[in-house]
């Protein structure tokens, strides 16, 4: 099969851009390297069945090229990250629902199954956990741009499962819960990556808040793993999964044992919200997906938990430093990346 995915060059698309190769498929990604990054699929760049586009989705001229030659496409290219939400809103709310506007746009064109991913975000601040795909969204003020993030993903979604009752278009939706793994970068606020770097420097770990809020991390191969299930499976068309882990920990509880696990010397330093992102910021104490639905349909389990998942994460961040990449210096990558190709 032909595919093409979105935002490939991103954390979750480089893994699947590995795990289609890997299956004989030809991968093409489109990315315009705003919060992906060259590395990320250096290693597949010389292959014959392996095609990269520098450019935004939001280029109807080349994404029609680019659907009309593949037989299905993922759509992952978006705007990632808390900090970046609260920074930058109006790029992540044009990113998001221009980006997916024109993806589905063009996929209705010429009719090809298309994967939407969708957020956990979207259950808010909803107190009624695990979250199934049919509960309610309960989001905060519009005032509080966090929030944007959770609206702008509802939008990609009615409008997918939109196009899907009026037009027929074969897409299937996910919902990811808080997804891990090598090659995710702590610049745009990811709790996890950021530990581990932090434990590396002996530098404290920056606890927001109390550190009593938790969550659900899920390793990105067992992610990867589900969105290809997915796509294979016809039942999974018009409809949406939750996709990750249920289970829970505070994120106190991840620094004691990210600095465990990696033998650091580094303190935990609390830090408020207010100071961590902004005046008003609200976060969302628990988030827990209920995964009976991906269960039943494609037998879906997690199967790393969060211990192995700190150790995978630390022995990526090893291997770069040991091939020259300064960590949390995102400036020497492309130096890096440049000396390996
Ligand atoms: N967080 C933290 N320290 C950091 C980065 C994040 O305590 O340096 C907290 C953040 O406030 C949230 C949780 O860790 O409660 C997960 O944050 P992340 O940005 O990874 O994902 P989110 O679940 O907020 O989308």
């Amino acid at each position: 099969m032909k595919i093409l995915i979105t935002g490939g060059a991103g954390f979750v698309g480089s893994h699947l851009t590995d795990a289609l190769l890997q299956r004989g498929h030809h991968v093409t990604i489109i990315d315009d390297l705003s919060t992906g990054r060259m590395e990320n699929f250096a290693h597949v760049r010389a292959l014959p069945n392996f095609h990269f586009v520098i450019e935004t989705v939001m280029n109807e001229t080349v994404m029609d090229r680019l659907v009309s030659e593949c037989d299905m496409i993922y759509h992952l290219a978006s705007a990632v990250g808390v900090e970046l939400i609260v920074n930058k809103p109006v790029e992540v709310i044009e990113r998001c629902i221009l980006g997916s506007e024109m993806v589905l746009k063009i996929a209705n064109r010429y009719k090809r199954k298309v994967l939407i991913t969708s957020t956990s975000e979207i259950y808010g601040k909803s107190a009624k956990v695990p979250f199934s795909e049919e509960d309610d969204s309960v989001l905060g003020a519009t005032t509080k741009s966090r929030w944007s993030y959770a609206c702008s993903k509802a939008i990609d979604e009615f409008l997918a499962l939109a196009y899907h009752k009026e037009f027929d278009l074969p897409a299937v939706l996910v919902r990811l819960f808080n997804t891990v793994g090598p090659r995710q970068t702590g610049q745009y606020g990811m709790v996890v990556p950021r530990f581990v770097q932090q434990a590396m420097r002996n530098e404290p770990l920056t606890v927001y808040g109390d550190g009593k809020q938790q969550r659900c991390f899920g390793y990105v191969g067992d992610v990867v793993g589900a969105l290809v299930a997915l796509m294979e499976q016809p039942k999974a068309v018009g409809q949406i999964f939750n996709i990750g882990n249920n289970q829970e920990v505070s994120i106190m509880e991840l620094a004691e044992r990210v600095i465990k696990i990696i033998g650091s010397k580094s303190k935990i330093k609390q830090i408020p919200y207010e100071e961590a992102y902004e005046a008003g910021f609200e976060d969302m104490t628990r988030r827990v997906p209920d995964l009976t639905k991906i269960k039943k349909l494609i037998g879906y389990k997690p199967t790393v938990g969060l211990d192995e998942i700190i150790h995978k994460i630390h022995r990526y961040f090893l291997t770069r430093e040991s091939n020259g990449v300064v960590n949390g210096d995102e400036s020497s990558m492309a130096e890096a990346f440049e000396a390996q190709v």
